[in-house]
């Protein structure tokens, strides 16, 4: 594989949409915010922010009245006054929605806040009318519209960001959906397409040896039908290839292909010391990172044709040392 195309590495920065409340901005019913420090600090230092508060934005006001899902019946769930049920800003936050996913049609990913009416991704409680525990089913009205508008985009739950494999795999889709956009704005040819799988390919393996091929039967019949229809097809399949869980078992049948590719170029000390450390990985006795630092270090002195390529030995910053705890 020859160097990397500028579309494989596009410079621009990523803007990631986010709840206003997340970043430290006094914008809750009650007049406090929900800043995460892991978000704040961290994320911040790698991605442009684009804080949004919908209730604000449909003109609840701050402070404001708390809101709650309920269902109604009949339909899928209002977000009405918790005190007052006649405040009903559902019909607004969809609308809203609909037109913040059209406006920020550039995010290369979205950060929710758990558990709002408003802005939660998933298990939002949906109360009754006539009382009674909640479900906790429901999704935050605002969030729901601009999902169903940007079905591909990387989004996730400030909560879920504390669990290192959960965290690693939002910021790894950020960055892969970052490269495929920057291929679409440069123009889609099957040559490309080809070009980003092969690229890819190590990286969908850790995610589903299955998916992974049917993606490459897919390119490979780039050239027979027509680009755009094969394009929107394997992007779809690429991101959902990628929110699928990589496990210790999957990643480590990556590690042993790329250690395969090397049989040559090793001496007999360092095949065995790249299989101790493979199996330590196995065993939960290092993290990833180990393996894979070994592994960059070896496809340097002995340069490989394609692997030296794959985003698997590079998928995000080193900085975020996202594998130094899965
Ligand atoms: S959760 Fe959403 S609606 Fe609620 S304060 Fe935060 S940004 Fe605003």
């Amino acid at each position: 594989m020859t160097a990397p195309p500028d579309w494989m590495q596009p410079r621009a920065p990523i803007r990631i949409g986010i709840s206003s409340c997340l970043l430290g901005e006094a914008v809750r019913f009650d007049g406090q915010h929900k800043r995460d420090a892991f978000i704040a600090g961290t994320l911040a230092a790698c991605f442009t922010f684009v804080p949004v508060c919908p209730e604000v934005a449909v003109g609840l006001g701050v402070p404001r009245p708390p809101l709650r899902l309920v269902d109604t019946g009949g339909g899928p769930p209002s977000a009405l006054g918790v005190r007052d049920p006649t405040l009903d800003p559902s019909a607004a936050l969809r609308t809203y929605g609909r037109r913040m996913a059209a406006e920020l049609h550039d995010l290369g990913g979205y950060l929710f806040k758990r558990g709002s009416p408003s802005c939660g991704m998933e298990r939002v409680k949906v109360y009754r009318p006539a009382g009674g525990a909640p479900a906790v089913r429901g999704v935050g009205l605002y969030a729901e519209a601009f999902m169903a508008a940007q079905p591909l985009l990387p989004v996730e739950e400030e909560g879920r960001l504390g669990d290192p494999a959960l965290r690693g795999n939002w910021i790894e889709r950020v960055y892969a959906y970052h490269r495929w956009r920057a291929l679409l704005a440069a123009r889609l040819t099957p040559g490309r397409l080809v070009e980003f799988h092969n690229r890819h390919k190590l990286a969908l393996m850790a995610h589903g040896a299955e998916p992974a091929r049917r993606l490459g039967r897919l390119v490979a019949a780039a050239g027979t039908r027509p680009i755009a229809e094969v394009g929107a097809e394997y992007g779809r399949a690429f991101m959902e290839t990628l929110r699928r869980k990589a496990t210790r078992r999957s990643h480590t049948h990556v590690l042993q292909h790329l250690q395969g590719t090397l049989e040559r170029a090793l001496d007999a000390a360092d095949t065995a010391e790249l299989g101790d450390v493979i199996a330590a990985y196995r065993a939960g006795q290092v993290p990833l990172v180990v393996p894979i630092t070994l592994l960059k270090h070896h496809f340097r002195r002995h340069p490989h044709p394609t692997m030296a390529g794959q985003t698997y030995l590079e998928p995000h910053p080193a900085e975020l040392m996202l594998r130094n705890a899965i």
